[in-house]
């Protein structure tokens, strides 16, 4: 699992400019999906050879909360959770404000958390370190560090800090456990732990009963007709016998971990709720990782005609990214339509898993191009020559020809799809990658035979004459 860091401090103390200098901007093409909404407040970050997932915390903002308000009231719901959560803490500060009571508050019920924290000094640009962080001392949270996240400066030191304190690689990164690892992921109540105790059959759940704490996904390894699986439950099954919370049965960072830990991501939708705006959070989440998908609508069970015509409508109309993916109407409650579902995650692995050869890529490649020829660009044709599969999990498709950059997001969808039904590669998203001018076999040195250097030399005394 990726580690967590988490942002906390009071309102305009700058934690955005922090927030994306540590979380690069999205790729153009994932940004460009329509109907996607980019949720601002998780983010990728990597630093080094080091991923790890920033948290920006709203809760502490105490946006207006009022005057005198006490802060620690306010750490509370998902800002709580993001800190429990979280391997460490960036606490920011104003080092031009100065120390403020909202600021010791806060310090006071970060201290109870128990984790590693870091408070950094922002708006430090132009000031001497020492004297920015002195006056922050006295929060009693170690050497503060100066830093000017909108310069950039001091950042590098306080997130080598930091990452000093994160976990290494989890052991299912250094040792990854056999088998396809499913993730299953949905809004609370959408049935996940139903689904997963249908999956497993009944008789398995128990033995996962005390595995794990509150806090992480299980891992629950599973074998079924041969194949070996290990179903990543994001739900907690069987530990929702107590009453907790919605807030708290939801984790976003859980989810985030688990689809990044995933080969394939089942994505449940409840069917009686329709497309929520987390479903749509959730959703991107998915393709932005590029993992591969199987959609599953649960609670089919008994739902009029016309309110599954409905739910159908709205899949199309709110998530049209996800049409690489199978949808399976299910009823989790009564099992049916659950024991498909093995077989949709077997081929939405192998399709995220193909490898294709280069000769059969730039052949569809070519017959797209002849098919259905790209637009003008500048007053010249666009030229596609080559392809050939730079990755896998999913598959990257590496296109190689001329103004390739001019390419219209239309005309590379009219690719995906052409690659997509040519070699099976339904439940994976697809990614492409343009290069222009070079000749991919440049600098490639062509050994000659015999008959060959033969040849050569009588077409050259040939062309001499
Ligand atoms: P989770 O929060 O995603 O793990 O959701 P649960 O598995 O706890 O399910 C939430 C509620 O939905 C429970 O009351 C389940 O009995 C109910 N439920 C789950 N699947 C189905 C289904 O297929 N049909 C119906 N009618 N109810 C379901």
């Amino acid at each position: 699992m990726k580690p967590v860091v988490t942002l906390v401090g009071r309102p305009n103390v700058g934690k955005s400019p922090l927030f994306t200098s540590l979380h690069p901007p999205r790729a153009a093409l994932v940004a460009d999906l329509p109907g996607l909404t980019s949720d601002r407040i998780y983010g990728d970050g990597k630093f080094g050879d080091r991923p790890y997932i920033v948290v920006d915390t709203g809760g502490l903002n105490g946006d207006g909360s009022g005057a005198g308000q006490d802060i620690s009231a306010l750490i509370a719901g998902q800002a709580r959770l993001a800190m429990q959560e979280a391997n460490a803490i960036v606490f920011l500060v104003d080092g031009r404000g100065g120390l403020t009571a909202g600021d010791e508050q806060i310090a006071a019920a970060l201290r109870q958390m128990g984790k590693p924290i870091f408070v950094a000094v922002n708006k430090s640009e132009g000031v001497d370190p020492h004297i920015a962080a002195a006056e922050f001392q006295a929060l009693g949270l170690g050497q503060p560090h100066a830093i000017s996240a909108a310069h950039g400066d001091g950042v590098t030191s306080l997130m080598e800090a930091v990452l000093a304190e994160l976990p290494a690689a989890a052991a299912e990164d250094v040792e990854p456990q056999e088998g396809v690892r499913v993730a299953v992921v949905g809004r609370p109540n959408v049935g996940k732990s139903t689904l997963i105790n249908r999956m497993l059959g009944e008789e398995r759940v128990l033995v996962y009963d005390q595995a794990g704490t509150t806090r992480d996904s299980i891992y629950i390894p599973y074998e079924r007709d041969g194949r070996r699986y290990v179903l990543i439950d994001t739900a907690g099954v069987r530990r929702r016998a107590r009453v907790e919370d919605v807030i708290e049965k939801f984790s976003v960072v859980k989810t985030l971990q688990a689809i990044d830990a995933a080969h394939v991501v089942i994505m449940m939708l409840d069917a009686r709720e329709g497309v929520h705006t987390q479903d749509l959070t959730l959703a991107g989440m998915v393709v932005e990782r590029g993992r591969a998908l199987v959609i599953v609508v649960n609670k089919w069970d008994g739902l009029p005609q016309e309110q599954r015509q409905q739910v159908k409508t709205d899949i199309d109309r709110r998530l049209p990214f996800l049409d690489f993916a199978a949808i399976h109407f299910v009823s989790a409650l009564h099992g049916t339509g659950v024991g498909n579902l093995f077989d949709a995650v077997q081929s939405a692995y192998a399709a995220a898993m193909r490898k294709i050869a280069t000769p059969e890529l730039t052949r569809i490649l070519n017959q797209a191009v002849i098919h259905y020829p790209p637009p003008i660009a500048k007053g010249r044709r666009i030229k596609l020559r080559y392809a050939h599969q730079g990755g896998s999990n999913p598959p990257l498709i590496v296109i190689h020809g001329n103004q390739t950059a001019a390419v219209p997001a239309a005309y590379q969808r009219y690719l995906i799809n052409t690659f997509r039904e040519v070699f099976h590669l339904q439940g994976t998203p697809v990614r492409l990658e343009f290069k222009t001018g070079a000749n991919p076999y440049a600098g490639r040195k062509n050994t000659l035979s015999k008959r060959q250097v033969a040849k050569r030399k009588r077409l050259q005394r040939y062309l001499k004459k």
